[in-house]
């Protein structure tokens, strides 16, 4: 727990270092959009790429789609989205802001250190909770509330080159429809039997009531989700193994298992078996990072009867028809790059006094795996030789600005776990030293021993 540091520290490192900018910055922003900057890019894409390579690559049984972020719009009638996808808005009389009654709710019982089921809570509850214990605005701190109504989140557009040919289309709320749209695809074209999965990344869109904690919940963000196909009777078992999957997935990417907990969920949808997220210890609290669901076989067959097109897997040894079950992993991609951000994030006092602020990504998803630094300028040429070679393989970056001390806490902000020093003896012997980020120790390495010992060094 004493690993959590102020949110604000994490967004200032992160726009004064390359990670995370305002959206739109220069025009003065635009609300709860953020953009990636150089180091920020390549710290979400390794995550992205543990993402694959554990749920797609060293699966035997899953395949990657993706899918158009425009859908016909019946998808979202048969998912339950337009009529559904909503969550309780409340405004406030007096500053006339718009809030989320449920986050209003959770906010005041974090404070105050209350465990409660709000997601199963009916809005009449929410609302005599709220003036019950007289929770307040938190723009203008009054209690003074509108009735709660719903809110669907869809982001709606139009689509057609006239106005009287327009339709309205939506920007997908969640990737997961991607996948079960493509099942009979992706079945027949790869000739998977069932049990078998199907995955994605891409861009997700809300119109959130109440964005905000810098990443955490914003209104476009990227999904990582999973819907794995089976028989009713494995539901059990393949939910109980992508809980597993999914905290060795969270754990793999640097998170403390002490900052991760199991949350059952209090109120199950009506077609779900059964659901459960994995909280993280955000700087705000416990908050959920991924869900974990079993969705029977609700999905499949609400396209089937919206679509008209039989979902039905024909098992070729039983011959039996059904439509599989559905166990679903989602995780978003930003709001896990905030936890590996917070967990990372380390303020070391120094023997001599001085703080140094360090990034402590495991290697494998840092941002660069390798900073060359010339001790001296003038030994810049056979610098530039080392960090051309390195970059073939790795991620580098150079830098020859400043003292050497200065160049390796720039290097400690942004994560780099290796620093390798071009030195006199370097012309000599051919030899470099190589930092670690962690221990700040030196080993001693011949530059045609370089990649090795890096390729050993990243996990
Ligand atoms: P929440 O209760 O936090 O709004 P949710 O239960 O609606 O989330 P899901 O629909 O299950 O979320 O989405 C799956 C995952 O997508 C979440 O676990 C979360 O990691 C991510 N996610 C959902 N909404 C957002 C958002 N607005 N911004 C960033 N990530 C999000």
């Amino acid at each position: 727990m004493e690993k959590l540091e102020n949110l604000d520290k994490i967004v200032n490192l992160c726009k004064g270092r390359g990670f995370i900018f305002q959206g739109s910055e220069i025009y003065g922003g635009m609300g709860n959009t953020w953009d990636y900057g150089p180091v920020g890019v390549e710290l979400k894409n390794n995550i992205k790429k543990a993402w694959w390579k554990k749920f797609v690559q060293q699966s035997e049984n899953s395949f990657g789609v993706d899918a158009a972020i425009l859908m016909n719009s019946r998808v979202w009638d048969a998912s339950g989205h337009t009529a559904s996808f909503s969550d309780p808005k409340m405004d406030c009389r007096n500053c006339k802001t718009r809030h989320r009654a449920d986050n209003l709710i959770e906010d005041y019982n974090k404070k105050h250190d209350i465990e409660m089921a709000v997601d199963a809570m009916s809005k009449e509850e929410m609302q005599n909770y709220i003036v019950e214990h007289q929770i307040k605005c938190p723009n203008c701190g009054k209690c003074d509330f509108t009735e709660i109504k719903n809110f669907n989140l869809m982001f709606s557009t139009k689509r057609g080159v006239t106005d009287d040919s327009q339709d309205v289309i939506y920007l997908r709320p969640e990737t997961a429809q991607g996948e079960f749209v493509n099942f009979l695809n992706v079945q027949r074209t790869t000739r998977a039997k069932v049990p078998f999965g199907i995955a994605q990344i891409g861009k997700a869109f809300r119109n959130e009531i109440t964005p905000g904690n810098f990443i955490f919940r914003t209104i476009e963000f990227e999904q990582m989700e999973h819907q794995f196909f089976c028989k009713e009777d494995d539901g059990e078992k393949f939910y109980k193994e992508f809980k597993q999957k999914a905290w060795d997935f969270a754990k793999s990417v640097g998170l403390n298992p002490e900052h991760l907990r199991f949350k059952d969920h209090d109120k199950l949808a009506h077609y779900a078996k059964a659901a459960c997220d994995i909280q993280y210890l955000f700087p705000m609290g416990w908050s959920e990072l991924n869900g974990i669901h079993n969705r029977s076989a609700w999905d499949l067959s609400r396209h089937q009867e919206y679509s008209g097109k039989n979902m039905q897997y024909l098992d070729p040894i039983t011959n039996e028809r059904y439509i599989p079950n559905v166990i679903e992993y989602s995780i978003g991609c930003d709001r896990l790059v905030l936890a590996v951000l917070c967990e990372a994030y380390d303020e070391e006092q120094l023997e001599d006094g001085e703080t140094r602020i360090v990034m402590h990504f495991v290697p494998h998803i840092a941002p660069y795996k390798v900073a060359v630094l010339p001790l001296q300028k003038n030994l810049s040429e056979k610098a530039k030789e080392v960090y051309k070679d390195l970059q073939k393989n790795f991620m580098a970056t150079y830098d020859e600005a400043g003292s050497i001390g200065k160049r390796y806490r720039r290097q400690d902000e942004i994560g780099t776990p290796f620093c390798v020093t071009i030195d006199f003896d370097t012309i000599e012997n051919n030899t470099v030293t190589v930092r670690d980020r962690d221990t700040m120790k030196q080993d001693r390495v011949k530059i045609d021993d370089l990649e090795k010992y890096l390729i050993d060094n990243i996990k």
